[in-house]
């Protein structure tokens, strides 16, 4: 990747409140590659009021998931534009077993392959204190505590997917900022 004039291809995984947004945000202007946050693209169509953002809000806001068919689209359509179409970090997908599959099947169809999945790890006692001290609307305690029980039972088991490809890069993401930074670009060398 870095190098040789080719962009990366990443994704960041992580529980919510982990740092992954931040992260991924300073990754991505260090490399040039756009940030695919598909939390950010629904909370843009909830406030857009687009027929997906009604359909996804009170989902979103439950702590739920959205459907693995309606993110396949957003996702797809996203991937085929033309600042993706060297390089990417996919922040906040995949999240369940089915969307990392079609992720694959995307990937392989397209002839890309991953450089890098960074998971960022923080106890989870000090994620729901960052999400309460946030205090987002959708990050009431009873909420946060659902999404942390739906990224151990639906995303978690993503980690020994790419782990077994060889792609996984752990980071231990209590820790200044900063600090984080510097790890995960060494890590991916960057
Ligand atoms: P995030 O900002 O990444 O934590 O996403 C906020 C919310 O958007 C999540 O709690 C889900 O309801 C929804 N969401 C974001 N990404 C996905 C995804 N890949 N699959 C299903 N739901 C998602």
């Amino acid at each position: 990747m870095a190098g040789d004039g080719k962009k990366a291809h990443l994704i960041f995984l992580g529980p919510p409140g982990s740092g992954k947004g931040t992260q991924s945000e300073f990754v991505c202007k260090a490399l040039g590659i756009p940030q695919i946050s598909t939390g950010d693209m629904l909370r843009a169509a909830v406030a857009a009021g687009s027929e997906l953002g009604q359909k996804v809000e009170s989902i979103m806001n439950s702590g739920a998931l959205v459907s693995d068919e309606l993110i396949a689209e957003v996702v797809k359509d996203r991937l085929v534009q033309a600042d993706a179409q060297e390089g990417f970090l996919l922040d906040g997908y995949p999240r369940t077993g089915p969307q990392a599959e079609t992720l694959s099947g995307i990937l392989e169809e397209s002839g890309i392959e991953l450089d890098h999945v960074v998971l960022i790890d923080v106890p989870e006692e000090e994620l729901v204190a960052r999400a309460v001290a946030r205090g987002r609307d959708d990050d009431k305690e009873e909420v946060v505590r659902e999404r942390q029980r739906v990224y151990h039972e639906k995303t978690a088991p993503l980690i020994d997917y790419y782990r077994a490809q060889g792609l996984i890069r752990e980071i231990d993401g209590n820790r200044p900022i900063e600090d984080v930074t510097a790890a995960l670009m060494e890590a991916i060398g960057a």
